[in-house]
């Protein structure tokens, strides 16, 4: 197996994915924050299965933190990262600083409209415009054939469909199902903040959507009932309800009812503690 690559500046990405290209490959870029786990290595194996060379960045970026979130506290490892990449056979890992990513003078960002309006966009101001900037960069520099995200962050990864399509960028977006702990939980960098009792509790979120999913398939249109179900868990966890919401799948627009054949998707976010954890599922109600 060749060694894994580090790359600190752009000049060094742009080096390997020339070099690349002219070996005729076809490349994958899993855009990350780090301290790595499960979910994200599925990305990189699926990337290594849909191109020649999979690119890992590992960039914990400011613009996407708000200013009372935890960017100051976000877990960091990079050696057990580098060592996770090189498992799953990955060619190079992108680790640049902020300054390199937002030199002195930088200003230019990317804005979505309404699909950024609802959701974590609600709760977390100026959050996706974080998310498109610096995934906009990510996709300019590496130009991959195929980028890869999870549908754990569910509203992110429509996010990045639009501007994909919206500024042309060509790159094929492909979006993953959730990797879960053994109880339900979505596996999440943010994890690692719970106690052993939030951890237990945190468990609502993934019990309340799947009762969701469950009641759906079985015929239940009604988007107020189908929340209910989600509350009732989060209630008797004693989790701190964001919001919780049955939105179109692809507009993220709300919906009052579920229509046969018509995707729709249940989202969640919650504090635990001072942890805020988001979680979905897929809704598909059961053709009458
Ligand atoms: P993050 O490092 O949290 O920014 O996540 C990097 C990528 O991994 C994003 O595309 C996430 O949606 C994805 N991801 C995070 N957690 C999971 C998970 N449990 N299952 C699948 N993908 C995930």
């Amino acid at each position: 197996m060749s060694t894994l690559q580090l790359w600190r500046t752009p000049a060094e990405v742009r080096a390997w994915t020339a070099a690349a290209r002219a070996r005729g490959q076809r490349l994958a870029l899993v855009p990350t924050m780090g301290f790595l786990h499960d979910g994200h290595l599925a990305l990189m194996r699926e990337g290594a299965a849909r191109a020649d060379a999979v690119a890992v960045s590992v960039f914990v970026n400011p613009a996407q933190f708000g200013p009372r979130e935890d960017l100051s506290r976000y877990p960091r490892d990079v050696e057990g990262d580098l060592a996770k990449c090189a498992s799953v056979g990955v060619a190079g890992v992108y680790l640049p600083d902020v300054a390199t990513v937002y030199p002195p003078g930088y200003q230019t960002s990317v804005d979505l409209e309404a699909l950024t309006t609802g959701l974590d966009g609600a709760s977390r101001p100026g959050h996706f415009r974080g998310v498109a900037t610096v995934v906009t960069k990510l996709l300019a520099l590496f130009r991959p054939e195929v980028a890869l995200f999870g549908e754990k962050d569910y509203q992110q990864l429509q996010v990045i469909t639009r501007l994909n399509e919206d500024l042309e960028l060509g790159v094929d977006i492909v979006g993953l199902p959730t990797v879960r702990e053994e109880d339900g939980l979505a596996r999440s960098s943010r994890n690692v903040y719970l106690d052993v009792d939030e951890r237990r509790r945190a468990t609502a979120l993934s019990r309340g959507l799947f009762a969701a999913s469950a009641r759906a398939a079985a015929g239940e249109a009604d988007a107020a009932t189908l929340t209910r179900l989600i509350r009732v868990e989060l209630e008797a966890a004693g989790a701190r309800e964001d919001y919780v919401a049955v939105v179109d799948a692809r507009s993220l627009a709300p919906l009052t009812a579920l229509t046969p054949g018509v995707p729709a998707r249940a989202l969640v976010a919650a504090f635990f503690g001072g942890t805020r954890l988001i979680d979905n599922v897929p809704l598909l109600l059961r053709a009458p």
